[in-house]
């Protein structure tokens, strides 16, 4: 029998390739391959879809996230509240613009920030919060704006993880004051090749983003800021606006297999699964369950991965370390234990093949070889 894999995005191809390759040509044979009608277009109807007024393409997520922190002036005396449990992406831009990342523990059973922490960790510096969308799961918005609204301070969703994902109805990144997204290949919309986008209402923070990707220049050869380079391609563009059409079917797939995995894992005391929250429509970028069996290592969780990989079925661990214990950070003087939920969930986590083409038949075999790990 042949691998299960995290991700295929071969089968992907096989559905789209003919689509995608028509419009590759189109922007190939047209001569003009940055900027241009295919990044206008894309950035429209992005912005269309998830119902903002305005969308800027740029380089990748993490373009993205840094572009939002410098609008907004975000730097050196400034604090930023995020999760410690989230891609390395999320708290490098956070020191990149020079601002402290202050790190707040997680609920388990979501694996986004806690919301009854958040308020105990805003300062007079604090000025925004970055709720991470993980795993495709949106964050309590509610909670979120109502705290941002109190404090006067902004919010920046990433949303890298969860394009499409809703919270009341509403988008993720159409909520805070800017949302952020990745095309990275693995997203639940991915380019081929990196990709970024900011979305949001607010017409001035669009145009200073507009401004800090291109070099800081609103004008040709006239410099108001330092900026960076940071672009969209046309080639990313125009492959992205063949997959926003099929994206809400494909987090449709994605949550139907969620929907199945919880169904099979159900009679395994030693697994529990992610449970989607009340008001929220989880788009399953990630399928990671926690196995609780012995929670204070990792040793048992890895024991059953390799097992796992001996009967072909491929998992990941989304995170092994959590930010605040990374080496990065030891400046930042966090001690382990002091976000003993986050420290509890990394080493419990696994991820489980996920993506819209897997099969039944896979699914099946995914948890009999899980199964026989017990
Ligand atoms: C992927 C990811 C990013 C960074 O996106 P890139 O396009 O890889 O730069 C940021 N935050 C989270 C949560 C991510 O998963």
């Amino acid at each position: 029998m042949n691998n299960i894999p995290p991700l295929d995005l071969k089968r992907q191809y096989q559905v789209i390739g003919a689509q995608v390759s028509a419009a590759v040509q189109e922007v190939l044979t047209s001569g003009y391959y940055i900027g241009g009608s295919p990044v206008k277009s894309f950035e429209q109807q992005f912005a269309a879809y998830l119902g903002t007024a305005e969308g800027v393409g740029c380089n990748s997520g993490t373009d993205a996230l840094y572009l939002a922190l410098r609008a907004l002036q975000i730097g050196p005396g400034d604090e930023v509240i995020t999760t410690s449990f989230t891609f390395i992406a999320t708290a490098e831009v956070i020191t990149a613009v020079g601002a402290k990342p202050v790190f707040v523990d997680i609920d388990a059973a979501t694996f986004n920030l806690d919301i009854t922490k958040i308020a105990g960790a805003i300062t007079e510096k604090t000025k925004a919060i970055i709720p991470v969308h993980l795993f495709g799961q949106p964050v309590d918005m509610d909670a979120i704006m109502s705290l941002a609204q109190a404090h006067d301070i902004v919010v920046i969703e990433d949303c890298a993880q969860a394009a499409g994902a809703r919270w009341r109805g509403k988008k993720v990144g159409s909520i805070g004051h800017l949302g952020c997204f990745s095309f990275f290949p693995t997203k639940n919309l991915g380019a081929c090749g990196d990709g970024g986008a900011v979305v949001t209402n607010d017409e001035n923070l669009a145009a200073s983003i507009r401004m800090l990707k291109a070099h800081g220049s609103n004008q040709r050869y006239y410099h108001e800021a330092t900026g960076i380079n940071s672009r969209l391609d046309a080639l990313q563009a125009a492959i992205l606006s063949i997959k926003l059409a099929y994206l809400d079917q494909w987090n449709d797939a994605r949550r139907q297999l969620a929907a199945t995995y919880q169904q099979l894992l159900q009679p395994l005391p030693e697994v529990v699964v992610p449970q989607e929250t009340p008001n929220a429509h989880a788009v399953w970028n990630q399928y990671t369950i926690r196995l609780t069996k012995d929670s204070s290592s990792s040793s048992d969780r890895d024991q059953v991965r390799n097992q796992l990989q001996q009967r072909g079925v491929i998992s990941m661990v989304y995170y092994p370390i959590p930010l605040h214990l990374q080496p990065v950070y030891q400046n930042l003087g966090y001690q382990p234990g002091d976000l003993p939920v986050t420290e509890q969930v990394c080493h419990q986590v696994l991820s489980l093949p996920m993506f819209p083409e897997l099969s039944l038949e896979e699914q099946q075999q995914v948890v009999y070889a899980l199964k026989d790990c017990f």
